[in-house]
């Protein structure tokens, strides 16, 4: 792995959860060190003031708030705990929608939630929603639909080719990670992927890095699978995923660096 100059401010982890690693002030900490712009999802409304104060003085580390679709079935009516905390972030995730359950109800459950939250960022015109379709990705795309006010990332998406090309033409991007450059499936689907729709994102602590769980600053690693992909230099890489999020965070999804 190629050495990380310290304050580059050039990697993007679009998708870690710092709130449960072992030690998330030293994760900020590092990420804040290395310049990593780095979203810092949250599971639940009730943990999210926690992680915002984690993070409140920091120059790349954004908390967002969120729920998560596998907790709507025992969380779900957190989701009134959310418009206040909207006003507080830009940024909102975890939400979507998984249907690794076959359970109907919490389907219908998750769907609802997810329509609220959607429904109460599009009034901002502005938030950057990073979303988990696992085995949901038709019905979490057409939730969001072709016109969605404000920036939209799935987060390791998996779905078929054709719910990935509805995606692309609806403006959404794509967070990949170190599984998905890792894996046959996953480097189908970033192939599929415009290159300007792609960023990066750990998804830690859940996807390692060997076998420690992946920090903001393993991003580095995805670029480099990124880049393989690509047939590029990771420099290349680099600057593309980045031109791509600045992009993302202005609310655009037309090229043009
Ligand atoms: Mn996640």
């Amino acid at each position: 792995m190629r050495e990380q100059s310290a304050g580059s401010g050039r990697l993007i982890d679009a998708h870690c959860h710092i709130d449960l690693f072992d030690n998330p002030a030293h994760v900020v900490a590092e990420a804040e060190a290395a310049g990593v712009y780095t979203i810092a999802v949250t599971n639940a409304p009730s943990v999210f003031r926690h992680t915002a104060a984690l993070v409140k003085d920091c120059r790349y580390v954004r908390a967002a708030v969120g729920l998560h679709p596998e907790l709507v079935h025992s969380h779900g009516r957190q989701v009134e705990k959310m418009p206040p905390l909207l006003q507080e972030t830009r940024y909102v995730g975890e939400i979507g929608l998984d249907y690794t359950t076959i359970d109907q109800a919490v389907r219908r459950a998750q769907r609802d939630v997810l329509g609220k939250i959607l429904t109460w960022c599009a009034e901002y015109k502005d938030k950057v929603l990073t979303l988990h379709s696992r085995r949901a990705a038709a019905d979490t795309v057409e939730a969001v639909g072709a016109n969605y006010p404000g920036s939209v990332i799935l987060h390791w998406f998996s779905g078929s080719s054709g719910e990935l090309e509805r995606a692309v033409s609806y403006g959404m991007y794509f967070s990949v990670n170190l599984s998905m450059v890792g894996s046959q499936k996953g480097q189908a689907l970033i192939s599929r992927m415009p290159v300007d729709r792609v960023i990066t994102e750990t998804d830690g602590p859940f996807v390692k890095h060997g076998p420690q769980p992946a920090k903001p600053i393993h991003t580095q690693s995805v670029i480099e699978g990124l880049a393989t992909l690509w047939h590029t230099s990771p420099d290349e890489a680099s600057d593309t995923v980045f031109a791509n999020f600045k992009r993302l965070l202005r609310g655009s999804s037309v090229g043009g660096r």
